[in-house]
């Protein structure tokens, strides 16, 4: 192989990871689309929210009393704290909905050593931590939107 055919060689396989990223990540974007769809319905207060959560926590034997909600504007994530759990979330936005309460909390359920690990800057917001990418977040992707449990 001369250094034309290595760099020719580099170059495409460059090409075609990069493609096969850009799909992946649209193929987890087109998957969490019914969770922020306009057809969702927003929850649209904290009484309401307060109750879903509650609701969904139960469904995954988490305890709800330990998920302490905190209201943030643009915010949808899950973090470990002393108590248990934070979801911070806008009450009211397009991304909050049941779908997205149980994504959030789904992460607790399989993903809770891993955000206790990465306390304060936690797995769920490391965009490069391939675990996250390529288990945690297609996991909670497909029981926020099917209900299905892997
Ligand atoms: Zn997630």
């Amino acid at each position: 192989m001369n250094p034309d055919e290595i760099g020719n060689y580099i170059g495409e396989t460059l090409k075609w990871s990069t493609l096969a990223g850009i799909g992946y990540i649209l193929s987890l974007m087109a998957l969490a689309y019914p969770s922020y769809s306009p057809f969702q319905k927003s929850i649209n207060s904290l009484k309401e929210l307060e109750s879903v959560v509650t609701e969904e926590a139960n469904k995954l034997k988490l305890d709800p009393k330990k998920i302490r909600i905190i209201e943030e504007r643009d915010a949808c994530w899950i973090n470990s704290c002393k108590e248990g759990y934070e979801l911070s979330i806008e009450v009211g936005s397009r991304a909050c909905t049941r779908k997205t309460v149980r994504h959030e909390l789904y992460h607790a359920y399989r993903d809770a050593a891993s955000l206790k690990k990465f306390e304060g800057a936690s797995l769920l917001r490391s965009t490069l931590n391939f675990q996250y990418l390529f288990v945690a977040e297609p996991r909670a992707i497909l029981y926020g939107t099917f209900g299905i449990k892997i």
